[in-house]
């Protein structure tokens, strides 16, 4: 089926510019050279590519292992340690509880011994207590509550606390850690221990209020080095600490791991949108979630630089093999354009083409060789050809001379046999023939046709008596002075002997009367001037005329009769075949 005029012009958009991309797309492919080179570029980037992917990946493996190990032992690591140190805060505030100096302090500032003894008890605290807190930096305050959770005496900052907070903690019994507390500025978490003296009666309760941001440097590990940040998240979910230098981060989609299963390495978008590798344990102390995370780009940095190595020295090698097929094209092209320039010249019709040998010796150069005979047999060919085409030339110009100068004897032979040698009127023959054809072209076209024969009377006599020569001068100018008579269309011949025959076109019988009479006439009336006679002489001919009337013999037959009749008349007259006969 054919297509309809809007099929059609939608498959011409459809085939138009698509033809153009492919044009577009192979016009680099069209020259030698850049197909040359493009190979080479190919070769050489696909080789480098593959290299550049595998050892990409094996490095990336690699490195997905080291981040395995690395991240579950930074955590538990970093875990122990946390653990270890919230143990010896413990630790320390129990100590500091037992001391003897807090022990008396406090027993003294219980009893009501008189307010001097209790201000000296309460300096001497202030002064142990100053002297505590200068050694441990991890502590922000410590102070000495009473039983009922007032603060008694408190060294340190004067952060307040709440005093519900203050209230439960007094109450412990034994030294413990509390949780952490947003206090103006940041967050402080308690270390508490009762003061109980050596009978077992509590006098009140020491803690110690830890430094939020002390916490921070056990989290650092320096094995850790590049391995990302560390973060401290509570049950909520928000960070509490976190090493040093890392971006504040919240939401971890972690899961943690079944307990006493391996923390599980996994990538994921952190909450800031970064792709990032990270690991979580649980630290059970205080139901928080240790998170080990780094950065995707900077966990696989090591692959980032290797593919960048890698690409460069690819762009090298490419470049270097680019260049090399650029120089290898071109030594191959410049011979094979000037062997196509040599081949477009010789296409054009030049023949003294040689083309410079190229300095390799190679195909190429045995290619040139070969072109360069090849030319030359030509040229040879050529000079050959062309010599025998001059000579072809010359032989052709002799023959058409030579065929002209026959064709003009051919034209004098026929002419010589139509012609009556003597009289120089058509011959018997060619009267013959003329007669044929008037008779069958007014058999066809109705027009009239007459026959009439001239015999000159007592012919023999003037022969006989002025010669033979003579005899035939006469002819000549009875020939002469009959054809004077006559019209173009009229044909008069020599039919033989001393008697012509005239074939007269469109002439009827009463034409041909007239004609034969001026014949006669005229052949009458002329004189002839004889060699061997003063007196001219002259000479009558008796006429024969007949008119064709459809029988071929006849027309003679009637004429012949008329003549015949004529003479016998006495001659010198005319005599014409009438319709009944003659
Ligand atoms: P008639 O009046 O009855 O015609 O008599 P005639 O003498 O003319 O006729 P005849 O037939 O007796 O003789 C014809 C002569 O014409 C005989 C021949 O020698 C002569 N004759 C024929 N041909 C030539 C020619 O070519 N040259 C010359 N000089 N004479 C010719
Ligand atoms: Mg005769
Ligand atoms: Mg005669």
């Amino acid at each position: 089926m054919a297509d309809s005029p809007e099929q059609a012009s939608t498959s011409a958009v459809k085939t138009g510019p698509w033809r153009r991309v492919r044009a577009i797309l192979r016009a680099p492919l069209r020259s030698l050279p850049s197909r040359i080179i493009l190979s080479v570029f190919g070769a050489a980037l696909a080789t480098s590519l593959a290299v550049a992917l595998v050892s990409t990946s094996s490095i990336e493996s690699f490195l997905r292992r080291k981040i395995d190990q690395q991240f579950p032992a930074t955590l538990s690591s970093a875990s122990e340690r946390l653990d270890l140190w919230y143990a010896q805060r413990r630790l320390d505030i129990d100590t500091f509880a037992r001391s003897t100096t807090v022990m008396e302090s406090a027993a003294h500032m219980n009893l009501s011994e008189g307010a001097l003894a209790r201000r000296r008890a309460s300096e001497a605290l202030g002064q142990y207590l100053a002297y505590v807190l200068e050694r441990f930096p991890q502590y922000e305050a410590l102070l000495l509550l009473d039983a009922q959770g007032a603060e008694v005496l408190r060294v340190g900052t004067d952060l307040p606390l709440p005093q519900g907070l203050l209230e439960s903690v007094s109450q412990v019994a034994a030294s413990s850690l509390g949780g952490i507390h947003p206090v103006p500025g940041g967050r402080v978490q308690l270390a508490s221990s009762p003061i109980v003296d050596s009978a077992g009666r509590r006098l009140g309760s020491l803690h110690a209020m830890i430094r939020g941001k002390s916490v921070v440097p056990v989290l650092y590990d320096e094995e850790m080095g590049e391995a990302g940040a560390i973060y401290i998240v509570d049950r909520e979910g928000s960070t509490l600490f976190q090493s040093p230098d890392s971006a504040p981060r919240s939401n971890f989609p972690l899961a943690l791991p079944a307990p006493g299963a391996e923390a599980q390495v996994e990538d994921y978008a952190s909450s800031s949108g970064d792709h990032v590798v990270g690991s979580a344990v649980r630290f059970a102390r205080f139901g928080w979630t240790l998170v080990v995370e780094e950065n995707y780009d900077e966990a696989f940095a090591p692959v980032v630089a290797v593919i960048r190595r890698i690409l460069a020295i690819n762009l090298g090698i490419v470049m270097l093999f680019g260049l090399a097929a650029y120089q290898f094209a071109r030594s191959i092209v410049r011979p094979i354009k000037a062997l196509s320039e040599g081949a477009r010249r010789i296409a054009d019709g030049e023949t003294d083409v040689v083309v410079p040998l190229p300095t390799s010796q190679d195909e190429i150069e045995v290619l040139t060789r070969v072109f360069n005979e090849m030319s030359q047999r030509l040229r040879e060919n050529q000079g050959e050809l062309e010599r025998s085409r001059m000579e072809v030339q010359r032989a052709n110009s002799r023959l058409v001379s030579q065929n002209d100068e026959l064709q003009r004897v051919n034209e004098v032979l026929e002419q010589l046999s139509i012609t009556d040698g003597l009289t120089k009127l058509h011959n018997h023959r060619f009267f013959q023939d003329h007669l044929l054809r008037e008779m069958k072209r007014v058999r066809r076209t109705g027009e009239s046709l007459a026959l009439i024969l001239i015999d000159i009377d007592d012919f023999k006599v003037l022969n006989d008596r002025h010669g033979h020569a003579a005899g035939d001068t006469v002819l000549r100018e009875v020939a002469v002075v009959m054809n004077s008579v006559l019209r173009e269309l009229d044909m008069l011949a020599r039919y033989g002997g001393e008697e012509f025959a005239l074939v007269a076109s469109r002439t009827d019988l009463e034409g041909a009367r007239a004609l034969s009479e001026k014949l006669r006439l005229a052949v009458c009336e002329a004189r002839f001037q004889l060699d061997d006679v003063a007196e001219p002489a002259t000479v009558t001919v008796s006429v024969g005329a007949a008119v064709f009337r459809g029988d071929e013999k006849g027309l003679f037959r009637d004429a012949d009769r008329s003549l015949y009749a004529a003479k016998s008349q006495g001659k010198d007259c005319v005599m014409v075949a009438e319709e009944t006969g003659s």
